[in-house]
């Protein structure tokens, strides 16, 4: 049977251990040492650090907070609306200390989106940043979540805040008697116990809250540090070293940034400093301030690093590993990346929120992932490309992935249907299409539905469910177009209601205005990344099957011609 496997050993994974415990606890074992003198985090405005010690006093004294004044406790929803910050961490590991579930949500969300994600995860308390209060205050209302449930990160630049803040929630549970009882597994229930409600739209439909159990971030971890042999004192190659520092640019709200960037690479005993927004001079400068030596990226900031001239400005040499995912990097980025990056080790990463991050990475003993390659097969995970007839592709041969191990989510939340689809006897169904030699796995296509724009999911169910509400709207279907810089932007084909024929047919002004209503109807509440970049496209029908299934690939592959035609 061809399945596919590292032949690298995994070492035990506990499964009685929250995360915090496997992070913050001191003398656990597994960890590299972390050496004293290097913090945990560094502020990237400020130059603010806080040390072990600290980040310890900080989870306490919040979870303290969070006990005494709401009884947060197990299996309370928390939602983060928040860019990194520097005590995003601080809000996760301290309502896990309480037994509770984050579900981390996207800054810029508008207050539809965020009302979607309050309410499918029930959430009791939003953490916040100040900036984001307007449009929480609005969603919590419409949730019925009472307001003084928000609190917020203290602002850097000194605006003052309404609600309370965590940094007086922290001296609050500091100086009051510890009632909290700190979350504590009995073997083997780390599996099952909920850490995260992270959101993906899997292979279809509308976003949908993945499950996530502290077991399955523990794993993953794990993995990967056995796949770059983080605990072999023998190994000479080490990507990852106590006392490196990783930039944490891509955000905490989406999988990549929350296991990868912030769980591997403190596990690890690197020091991150914590960015909130990408905005390229001043992450080149971050680089060269801090003395960052790890970047984790999405492709279009490796196209920034690539042709933006303002890049040869700085000295990027003290750069030693850059890892690029979320979304297809081409292997001429990457051997261009070379040249901007001389000391680096290079190459891509793939992994889905369903698999809870990583299923391929960087190669361990090269200095440039294999061109065209999303990674090796991490160890403990077992691959299976299935071909369009059911049965399992060879080595080389084309199919869909699903694979198996430690870190798999426990399926969509209160979603039994859209669970049953991708979950499938342990195997999670990526839906991409992928060809796999020596165990380097080629994405070579996307079978299911979503679009990556800038590294961000877009479920064009969502978008389609919205554009039916349009009053010219009789039918839609979105697709993705490729872009330079952001991989691929929405484009939506329209059926116009018969009315609104009458004035298209009529006059090509009208058609324009109709076009622009349209894509207005989008940017008015949906967050940037899924405007209709791409345009908006009149067309008699939307291709379907027997059973009112769209034909989506018809009309993706018409839009990728009209593209290339210009
Ligand atoms: P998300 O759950 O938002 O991380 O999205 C997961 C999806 O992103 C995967 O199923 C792939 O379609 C895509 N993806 C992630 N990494 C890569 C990569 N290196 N190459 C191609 N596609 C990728």
């Amino acid at each position: 049977m061809a399945e596919f496997q590292s032949p690298v050993q995994l070492p035990h994974i506990p499964d009685n251990l929250t995360i915090p415990q496997f992070i913050l606890d001191i003398g656990s074992r597994q960890r590299p040492q972390r050496m004293a003198d290097t913090p945990f985090f560094v502020e990237d405005a400020t130059g603010r650090q806080i040390h072990f010690p600290e980040v310890h006093k900080r989870t306490s004294g919040l979870a303290n907070a969070l006990h005494r004044k709401w009884r947060i406790g197990t299996s309370d929803v928390v939602c983060l609306f928040s860019p990194n910050h520097i005590d995003y961490p601080i809000a996760i590991w301290a309502v896990h200390s309480l037994g509770g579930i984050i579900t981390p949500a996207n800054p810029s969300y508008t207050v539809e989106e965020l009302i979607h994600q309050l309410n499918l995860t029930k959430s009791v308390m939003m953490i916040i940043h100040p900036s984001s209060l307007g449009t929480a205050l609005k969603a919590a209302e419409a949730v019925g979540l009472a307001e003084d449930r928000i609190i917020t990160f203290n602002q850097i630049d000194g605006l003052v805040n309404s609600t309370a803040t965590v940094d007086e929630l922290i001296a609050f549970g500091l100086n009051e008697k510890v009632e909290y009882k700190a979350q504590r597994l009995e073997p083997g229930e780390g599996k099952t116990k909920l850490a995260f409600l992270s959101f993906s739209s899997g292979t279809t439909g509308r976003p949908k809250a993945v499950e996530i159990s502290h077991y399955a971030v523990i794993a993953n971890v794990i993995q990967t540090a056995t796949h770059y042999r983080v605990n072999d004192p023998l190994w000479k190659e080490k990507r990852m070293n106590p006392g490196d520092v990783g930039l944490a640019v891509l955000p905490f709200f989406h999988i990549y940034g929350l296991v990868v960037i912030l769980h591997y690479l403190l596990f690890c005993g690197m020091s991150l400093v914590i960015v909130p927004k990408f905005n390229f001079p001043r992450f080149l400068r971050s680089i060269v301030l801090h003395r960052v030596s790890h970047l984790y990226l999405v492709p279009p900031q490796v196209v920034l690093l690539c042709k933006n001239p303002a890049a040869k400005d700085y000295n990027l040499d003290g750069i030693k590993f850059c890892n690029s995912g979320g979304a297809p990097l081409s292997g001429d980025l990457m051997k261009q990346l070379t040249q901007i990056l001389p000391n680096a080790v290079i190459g891509q990463g793939y992994g889905l929120t369903e698999t809870c991050t990583t299923v391929s990475s960087i190669p361990p003993d090269r200095r440039l992932g294999v061109i065209g390659a999303a990674g090796q097969l991490l160890p403990g995970l077992i691959a299976r490309v299935v071909k369009e007839d059911g049965t399992l592709a060879a080595e080389g041969e084309q199919g869909e992935l699903i694979v198996k191990g430690p870190s798999m989510a426990l399926g969509y939340f209160n979603n039994l249907e859209a669970t049953k689809e991708t979950f499938v006897n342990g195997w999670v169904h990526t839906g991409d299409e992928v060809m796999i030699k020596d165990l380097q796995v080629y994405v070579v296509d996307r079978l299911k539905e979503i679009m990556k724009v800038r590294g961000f999911q877009v479920a064009p169910a969502e978008l389609e469910g919205h554009l039916l509400l349009h009053p010219d709207v009789a039918d839609a279907c979105v697709v993705g177009v490729p872009d330079d810089y952001s991989g691929e932007v929405p484009l939506a084909f329209i059926v116009p209601t018969p009315s609104a024929l009458n004035h298209i047919i009529r006059n090509a002004t009208e058609a324009n205005t109709l076009k622009r209503s349209i894509a207005k109807h989008v940017s008015e509440v949906k967050i940037s990344y899924k405007w209709l970049k791409g345009g908006v496209e009149f067309v008699d029908a939307i291709p379907k099957n027997p059973s009112g299934k769209i034909l989506r690939r018809i009309l993706r592959d018409r839009a990728r011609e009209m593209v290339k035609k210009g």
